[in-house]
């Protein structure tokens, strides 16, 4: 996948940032030119050892901007006696997927360095991270639950921490590991250098910084794509019964190479899924309730162009580094309009732009006006005159209710099960996260809080079937069409 995308400073270069020739080395194979903005600001304060507040997103360079002083740094001091099981560097991530990215970049740009890095996570069978925690290790990248197991089991010592990174901060307060994130901080020497990067600062957030921060450096990188400029958007009106013949429709007229698509629950990702491997389109689910082997292999398979179609949660999608993508599909539009202008940030690669397409059934309008007006601007309504519904469409399946507009998802069908004591999966409280803990389901921000209340029962402006190719339109609509003039509205 290009990155070619990614904003570079213009001022700094890496040779003014004062990095160790074998961290240059490695940044010149990574094929990096020239710092982004989080990395041309962080890296000199994580150098001068001081704390740092940052605001940056998946998609800044942010990994790098951490990653790279702190390798400069225990590198410059290396201890005279290490032990077993006791890191220097500790960070903290929300995802199992990140975790593991984190990691690999840990050991892109250290490849060159003795130092020994490791990851852990739920999930997964804590015994082979029982005999890691046997050797060297210095940078320990860990999701919240498991790291608290192996504290647990007393198989991991973090007496030694010197610098402690929270990553995505504000995905782990979403995510319900506040508590967790206390009692780890607790768990770590006083002394420490402490850098926390999130990609909005709630109250919550702030609380946190200030608890833990000491004078810290501040760092902010614009919000990527909020703008949009790059990126073009599209709606599709469409009942939810033909969504997935359009969707394969769409993939195959246009030969679509790699497009990630949105669906609201975990179900609804197989399903999909399901459906469009039955349409000779190769394609592969990514959420919580996908073992790990299967999530790591279909993302993989998705980065390397091997895997045309990536069907995925929000949550499970959140914080993976697969941006620049040539096509970003919301099967189903978000809840919360924020989430909107996260997914289609997915899209847009090398100078060139991507296209957001948003499949919308006559019962999710409310959501798509409050999306234009977070945007401030309308989305093109487009038909696809080529077209054609299937004549015998197989009887729906009852929908689950959807939220009010505004309030944080809680899945109707994607409840998990209580976990068991003692479980060792804290760190995925449903998984992929959908099923946040009790007193985590706060929305993020008030304005999400109040949020904007449904719509209004009206008339549509313009039957919206209008907007469906003339085809669509003259074949088994669906009686009584989900949009006649008066559609059926929901949340009254
Ligand atoms: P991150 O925001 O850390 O997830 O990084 C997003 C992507 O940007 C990753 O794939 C990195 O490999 C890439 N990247 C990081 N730093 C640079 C840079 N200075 N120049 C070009 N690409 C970069």
């Amino acid at each position: 996948m290009s990155h070619t995308a990614i904003p570079l400073s213009t001022e700094i270069s890496f040779a003014d940032l004062n990095l160790a020739q074998p961290l240059m080395r490695a940044i010149a194979d990574a094929g990096y030119t020239r710092p982004t903005p989080v990395q041309a600001q962080a890296i000199p304060l994580v150098l001068a050892g001081g704390d740092l507040l940052a605001g940056a997103q998946t998609g800044t360079g942010k990994t790098a901007g951490f990653t790279l002083p702190i390798l400069h740094l225990l590198t410059a001091k290396p201890l005279a006696s290490q032990r077993a099981g006791r890191p220097r560097c500790l960070i903290l991530v929300p995802t199992r997927e990140l975790a593991a990215q984190v990691e690999e970049s840990v050991q892109t740009y250290g490849k060159y360095l003795s130092l020994k890095s490791m990851v852990m996570f739920g999930g997964v069978n804590i015994n082979p991270q029982i005999k890691a925690l046997r050797g060297q290790m210095d940078i320990l990248v860990a999701t919240p639950g498991r790291l608290l197991d192996h504290v647990g089991q007393k198989t991991l010592d973090l007496s030694g921490v010197e610098i402690l990174v929270l990553d995505e901060a504000d995905r782990m307060l979403d995510m319900g590991f506040i508590r967790d994130i206390r009692k780890i901080i607790a768990l770590l020497p006083k002394q420490r250098q402490n850098l926390l990067f999130s990609a909005t600062f709630s109250d919550e957030i702030k609380t946190l910084a200030d608890g833990l921060l000491h004078n810290p450096g501040y760092v902010e990188v614009a919000r990527r794509n909020t703008t949009a400029e790059l990126i073009e958007q599209s709606v599709h009106l469409v009942p939810q019964k033909l969504k997935s013949y359009l969707l394969a429709h769409l993939i195959k007229h246009h030969d679509w190479k790699q497009v990630l698509v949105f669906t609201r629950t975990k179900h609804g990702a197989n399903r999909l899924t399901e459906k469009l491997i039955a349409d000779g389109i190769p394609a592969a689910a990514i959420h919580g309730n996908k073992s790990q082997p299967a999530r790591t292999k279909a993302l993989a398979q998705f980065k390397d162009g091997t895997l045309p179609v990536l069907v995925a949660t929000d949550i499970a999608a959140r914080g993976l580094d697969i941006d620049m993508l040539p096509h970003v599909v919301n099967f189903e539009l978000p809840n919360i309009p924020e989430d909107y202008v996260h997914r289609i940030g997915r899209t847009g690669r090398a100078g060139s732009s991507g296209a957001a397409i948003s499949l919308v059934d006559s019962e999710e309008f409310s959501y798509l006006k409050s999306i234009e007006r977070l945007i401030k601007r309308e989305i093109p309504k487009v038909t696809v005159d080529s077209f054609v519904p299937p004549a015998n469409l197989p009887a729906e399946a009852p929908r689950p209710p959807r939220q009010p507009h505004g309030q944080k998802r809680h899945s109707h069908t994607t409840a998990s099960a209580p976990r068991p004591a003692g479980s060792g999966n804290r760190n995925q409280p449903s998984r992929d996260g959908q099923g946040r803990k009790p007193g985590s389901q706060q929305p993020r921000n008030p304005q999400q809080r109040n949020g904007p209340q449904p719509a209004k029962p009206r008339p549509a402006a313009k039957p919206a079937d209008q907007h469906l190719s003339e085809a669509a339109r003259h074949q088994s609509m669906p009686q009584p069409a989900l949009f006649s003039p008066k559609p059926v509205w929901r949340g009254k």
